[in-house]
């Protein structure tokens, strides 16, 4: 593997990005913000076709004791993803630096021993009754950290200027010739054409690439359901109860909670109405996402985990009339790190990829577009070589 970028790119810059989602729009917005021309081929209508509709969901870091390297990662990415929405996106109704309360089930999470840069403390007694959390709940609290609407990340970065986004084509093969990487439709027509080639189209790229000599990117679907409501009928609800037991109201956080789950309230839901979120599901070997009745019924219990008195007093809202959801394919790699990249720099030159989000895309797909911008114009990478090569996609590479 070679994660030596001292050499960057030498062709003409302009690049071909399959997939349109966060990984594609970031690579797009990364590459044109350093004067490359790019063109986006998406077979989706509009933006968030693939796991990037997921109507919102968290930037938030990953701690370990030692402060492992998913750790680390995951604390760059989050740092580049709130840069990035800090410049792109209207705080309050795409992205709000919120802070996350962890409430850590079990006591598995352990900050890490030595000061290590990371932004997590404990949660204070404040914060734990701000939750509507019994005072003795094991809690962290991630000050450097949000709730984001993926849709409108992806839609700011394919407006940078220089991207140019084609809708509804799907690209069913890809093919080298002479220097220049050519995406082809199922009749073998051209969709698009560049010297540079990045696949990111999630665990579809598996299709484009699989019989690709040097290919061996172990990627895999992990389908995913989040549950939401509306924040009007949620608080009629939660007066309802107050009344009832004559209590006060169960305490809607005031920021998002995670843990088994994750819980945001107060945050636009897909059609602009204010909403209430709860995921997610996690189910294997599942290449198809429909919304299913049985998954709103896992969420709610996890629900009823990560804050018992407000999952209590929210069961009416599961009610099938009321409740919504929203179901997508996460792609995953084994060690939960993403494949960013040239797939095999020797044996396929200029075939890039950015792929293997997880459940993570959200945190690490801006900082996987500056990645790649960064190696092919050989500026400094915004991770160290030690984290890299644990990123680079040639890590996989067959010989
Ligand atoms: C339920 C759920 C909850 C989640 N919650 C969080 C969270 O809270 N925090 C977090 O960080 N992450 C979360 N994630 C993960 C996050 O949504 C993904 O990691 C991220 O959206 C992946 O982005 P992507 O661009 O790699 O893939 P996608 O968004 O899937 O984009 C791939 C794009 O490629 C296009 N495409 C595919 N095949 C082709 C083809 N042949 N030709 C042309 N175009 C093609 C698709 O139309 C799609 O637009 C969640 C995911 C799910 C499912």
């Amino acid at each position: 593997m070679n994660t030596d970028h001292a050499s960057g790119w030498t062709g003409p810059r302009h690049a071909l990005v399959i997939g349109a989602g966060l990984s594609g729009s970031a690579v797009a917005h990364s590459l044109a913000s350093r004067a490359w021309t790019v063109t986006v081929l998406d077979q989706g209508d509009s933006v968030g076709s693939g796991a990037s509709g997921l109507p919102a969901g968290l930037a938030a870091p990953h701690v370990s004791p030692d402060d492992n390297v998913l750790s680390r990662i995951t604390r760059a990415g989050v740092q580049a993803t709130l840069q990035r929405a800090q410049a792109l996106l209207q705080c309050g109704t795409d992205w709000a630096l919120s802070g996350v309360l962890e409430h850590n089930i079990g006591g598995k999470r352990r900050l890490p021993t030595a000061a290590h840069g990371a932004t997590s403390t404990s949660a204070s007694a404040a914060q734990i009754a701000a939750a509507g959390l019994p005072p003795d709940t094991p809690a962290l609290w991630h000050g450097h950290a949000g709730w984001i609407r993926p849709r409108q990340l992806v839609d700011a970065q394919l407006k940078t200027k220089g991207v140019q986004v084609h809708w509804g084509q799907k690209v069913s093969a890809i093919a080298q010739r002479a220097d220049t990487w050519v995406a082809l439709d199922a009749q073998g027509k051209t969709l698009g054409q560049a010297p540079l080639l990045v696949v990111a189209s999630a665990f579809d790229s598996l299709t484009l690439l699989q019989n690709l000599p040097g290919f061996a990117v172990p990627l895999n679907p992990l389908r995913g359901q989040v549950s939401f409501g509306l924040m009007s009928d949620l608080e009629a609800d939660l007066r309802a109860t107050a009344l009832a037991n004559n209590t006060p109201p169960p305490k809607l956080p005031p920021f998002p909670v995670n843990g088994q789950g994750s819980f945001i309230s107060g945050v636009p839901a897909p059609h602009g109405e204010l909403g209430w979120f709860i995921g997610s599901t996690f189910e294997r070997n599942c290449e198809q996402a429909p919304v299913r009745i049985e998954d709103h019924a896992a969420n709610q219990m996890r629900l009823a985990t990560l804050l018992p008195s407000l999952g209590e007093a929210m069961k009416p809202q599961f009610r099938p009339d009321r409740i919504h959801g929203w179901a997508g394919l996460r792609c995953t790699l084994p060690n939960r790190l993403p494949a960013v990249g040239p797939v095999d720099s020797q044996q396929l030159p200029g075939l890039w990829i950015s792929a293997g989000m997880g459940a993570r895309g959200i945190s690490l797909a801006v900082l996987c577009g500056e990645l790649t911008a960064a190696a092919l114009e050989k500026q400094t990478l915004p991770l160290p070589p030690d984290l890299v090569k644990h990123v680079w996609a040639e890590r996989y590479a067959r010989t």
